[in-house]
């Protein structure tokens, strides 16, 4: 970037803010473009040259692309009840800082979960006047609520999630297979979403107990067939139902012959995969990890080649974090014990650099990559004016260097406690300046709205 100037042509600015650049990603590819943008909305991009006149003007350096906001569709931000895990504050500044200008908050690790309108409206307050970049919420599926699933969907949650194991905390318990298609069928009767943590409780039951720092004891305690007998559950009750469905972090590569199949088949099925199966593997997790420990389990090489050829050819429609963090008391560094480490990744700030460095390095270029991480979780959601630099959608944008590297410095990343499986990385893809509506997001004045489902 090299001015923040008042543009040159004379007459009276049309735009709030005109960005010009060589390499700017609208529908039609990268190009040389302009865009302009007035109260927070995108509304002329033109050829560059064409001589927009905006109230401040930002030209673009060279290696710098401009690129639409991320929607991360899968964060835990754990506030209000477990807010010294995170929060909302830190959170939405970590998100602007990797170029994610809409997350939506998992229901649960708060207190309360949010599975009914009274834990939404708590929730809501917790997030007021602290988010940073847009949020908006997804609800839980629990035994006993399914009268209160419409008056969520009719608040604003973008659907709802459920376990078919233990979830990890005692307030969201998990739903038998049979209550879940119940809930699907209500579901389906509104349209709205069943979002699944797909491992299979007596498959993990029946596996090998995790004991001790070993990490392949633990990767033997939550087996793939866990996650495929789950996967095919879903499946069956998705086409059943007639319900929308979608598989959270998928890790198991064996799944996706039968996720492709149900696809093809026309079963309502949206899959997501994280940064963590598709660039860590199994091999290289050393003993007593613990900042590796997620559910289901980062897997071998062999595994997250197959994750790549699943993206590559649709079978997995996106890419979001599953940012899960936790005090670092609570990763057990003492013992790096997996047993008893809680298990989720701490990623929110670095997902595009992570899946960049990797995408790179295997010939994919920067297009796939944003459709995997803004378009196609935009589209899950039905956010309609975000994921895409296109006339009318928000002003959600960032800045990216896709040649300049650095080394992750885990005291230099926002979310609250300073545990990454990255420490030390070097990655490809520098987030320079992100923007909200048009407006730079600088860590001390959020501007995030919380969003409802329909009203972005
Ligand atoms: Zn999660």
């Amino acid at each position: 970037m090299s001015t923040d100037g008042v543009a040159a042509p004379a007459g009276p600015p049309h735009f709030d803010l005109v960005v010009r650049g060589r390499r700017v990603l609208t529908a039609a590819g990268i190009a040389a473009r302009e865009v302009g943008i007035r109260d927070g909305r995108i509304v002329a991009i033109e050829p560059l040259g064409h001589g927009l006149v905006g109230r401040s003007a930002i030209d673009l350096a060279d290696d710098e692309t401009l690129l639409p906001g991320l929607v991360d569709t899968h964060v835990h931000v754990n506030e209000p009840g477990r807010t010294d895990w995170e929060g909302f504050s830190s959170a939405t500044r970590a998100a602007a800082a990797g170029g994610v200008t809409t997350l939506i908050d998992m229901p649960l690790n708060s207190i309360p979960a949010t599975t009914n309108v009274a834990a939404l409206a708590v929730k809501r307050a917790a997030a007021t006047g602290q988010a940073f970049v847009d949020v908006g919420f997804w609800g839980g599926a629990v035994p006993g609520n399914t009268s209160d699933l419409r008056p969520l969907h009719d608040e604003g949650v973008f659907g709802f999630k459920c376990f078919l194991l233990h979830s990890g905390v005692e307030e969201f318990p998990q739903l038998e297979a049979e209550e879940m298609e119940a809930d699907m069928a209500a579901l389906a009767s509104f349209d709205a979403m069943m979002i699944v943590h797909a491992e299979d409780s007596a498959a993990i039951d029946r596996a090998p107990p995790p004991r001790g720092a070993r990490y392949d004891r633990f990767l033997a305690s939550r087996p793939r067939g866990a996650e495929n007998v789950a996967v095919a559950e879903v499946i069956e009750r998705a086409r059943r139902t007639g319900a929308r469905a979608h598989i959270l972090h998928l890790s198991s590569s064996d799944a996706l012959p039968l996720i492709a199949a149900a696809k093809r088949e026309g079963v309502r099925l949206s899959v997501e995969t994280c940064p963590h199966y598709l660039t860590l593997t199994a091999e290289e997790i050393p003993d007593g990890a613990t900042a590796f420990k997620c559910c289901p389990p980062i897997r071998e090489a062999s595994n997250r080649e197959l994750l790549w050829q699943g993206l590559a050819d649709g079978t997995i429609d996106c890419i979001v974090s599953d940012h899960s963090p936790s005090t670092p008391d609570l990763k057990d560094p003492e013992n790096g014990d997996f047993a008893v480490a809680w298990g989720g990744v701490s990623s929110l700030q670095l997902g595009l650099p992570l899946i960049w460095t990797e995408a790179r390095r295997r010939g994919i270029g920067l297009e796939r990559v944003i459709g995997w991480m803004a378009h196609a979780p935009a589209r899950l959601a039905r956010l309609t004016r975000k994921g895409n630099l296109s006339l009318g959608g928000d002003a959600d944008f960032f800045v990216f260097a896709a040649d300049d590297g650095f080394v992750v410095d885990v005291a230099r990343l926002k979310h609250k406690n300073p545990i990454t499986p990255y420490a030390g990385r070097t990655l490809t893809g520098v987030v320079r300046r992100t923007f909200l509506r048009g407006v730079e997001v600088d860590g001390t004045t959020p501007t995030g709205r919380l969003l409802r489902r329909r009203e972005a």
